[in-house]
């Protein structure tokens, strides 16, 4: 007997839950692309994003998803034969590094495995031993196969640390809009995000962030291509070269709307939601791992991103409690992502719980309340009552 008719949420973890005001705003007849409202709200977007990632920098808009704005930013600050330092936690830098060598472009990865953060004493004996080569450190701020989150501000002053005057560059997709990111006041040069996560917009458009001293590096960069040029995008003689053609016209609209319900809440108040609900997301699991196999993928709180949680259910049932929720309950889980060879046994032992843009405090405890009838259906051993654990710190901090 299924039970999953009704609301459904999708915690897989992006694209993220849509919220209604942001598809009503999009479901609106074609506007004009050359003048009038579109146009004039484009113009307003720009300094609404760069509040958002907190710099007063340049921000450029891409008709693309998170992979492009990969390319997008490598291409418009390195030649080829350049080289990039990659530390990676978890899936996704690597993914950015693959990104950047397909372009010609050098890159050495410093592998902190799957449950950890970057080593700064690490990054640091690496840049020490530099002879004017690397160009760039490109990391991630919440890995999303992982959920581990990195310091970027520690990661700053590890750099500065030895003075190596090398690019800081982050991926924020999984990050912003959910945990605390501060582009300017940590020093950060360029900054990567999707629609799809914290913004809560579809997928479809991503944005790179940058600081004018990232565009000295465009100045002599040789990747650059026409298309993924970010100058016009930024200071625009025509409004087609916000996009370099055809502006993606419904996103914005959905965007505007998706802009304007972080501004009613409020960044900070965006970020301490985000934080209190992976607080009784991991209180449930910790009890419910009390007894039995299940654990949380990073043991340290302090490294756990608040957008995402990836889980390690210890058992081959993690894929049977996955299909049971979504099929019996309507919450689709995530899969895990590269923690396992995708035809070992292994594979079935992950799953993530999405937690990022339009989620409350009911989504989160009838998921959570979902999960613990999985894990009675499927036969999964765990401790009791972790949803009690999670209701009480909701009742504690809300
Ligand atoms: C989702 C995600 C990406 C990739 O975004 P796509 O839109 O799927 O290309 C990159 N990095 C991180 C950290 C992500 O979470």
């Amino acid at each position: 007997m299924s039970l999953s008719n009704g609301l459904t949420y999708l915690a897989i973890p992006g694209p993220s839950v849509m919220p209604d005001r942001v598809l009503r705003a999009m479901h609106r007849p074609a506007p004009n692309i050359y003048y009038g409202a579109l146009p004039e709200m484009v113009e307003g977007l720009i300094p609404r994003l760069k509040s958002v990632a907190r710099t007063e920098g340049h921000c450029a808009i891409y008709i693309c998803n998170g992979h492009g704005s990969w390319e997008a930013a490598v291409s418009n600050c390195f030649s080829p034969g350049d080289l990039v330092l990659v530390p990676a936690t978890g899936r996704f830098a690597h993914g950015w590094a693959e990104t950047a060598r397909a372009i010609g472009v050098e890159t050495e990865i410093l592998d902190f495995g799957k449950r950890a953060t970057i080593d700064l004493e690490a990054l640091k004996e690496r840049l020490l031993r530099d002879d004017g080569r690397i160009k760039a450190v490109m990391a991630v701020q919440t890995d999303t196969s992982t959920s581990v989150r990195n310091d970027i501000a520690a990661l700053r002053g590890a750099m500065d640390a030895v003075g190596h005057p090398a690019l800081l560059m982050v991926d924020c997709m999984a990050s912003l809009g959910c945990d605390r990111f501060e582009m300017d006041a940590w020093g950060v040069d360029v900054m990567v995000v999707g629609s799809q996560k914290g913004l809560m917009t579809p997928p479809g458009m991503a944005f790179v962030f940058f600081s004018d001293k990232a565009d000295r590096a465009r100045e002599t960069a040789r990747c650059v291509t026409h298309y993924w040029d970010w100058r016009p995008r930024v200071d625009p003689p025509m409004f087609y070269r916000y996009f370099n053609g055809t502006a993606p016209t419904h996103h914005l609209y959905g965007l505007d709307e998706a802009l304007s319900m972080i501004e009613e809440e409020g960044l900070e108040a965006v970020w301490t939601r985000h934080e209190i609900l992976a607080e009784a997301i991991w209180a449930a699991f910790e009890q419910w791992g009390s007894e039995g196999p299940l654990e949380l993928n990073i043991r340290d709180r302090a490294l756990r991103a608040h957008s995402v949680t990836a889980v390690r259910a210890g058992s081959e049932k993690g894929t049977a409690l996955r299909n049971w929720c979504e099929t019996k309950a309507g919450l689709t889980l995530g899969i895990g992502l590269g923690m396992a060879e995708d035809n070992a046994p292994e594979w079935d032992h992950f799953f993530r719980l999405g937690h990022m843009g339009h989620v409350n405090a009911q989504m989160i405890l009838g998921a959570l309340a979902t999960i613990e009838a999985g894990l009675k259906a499927v036969g999964l051993p765990h401790g009791p009552d972790g949803v009690g654990k999670a209701a009480e710190v909701i009742a504690a901090r809300a």
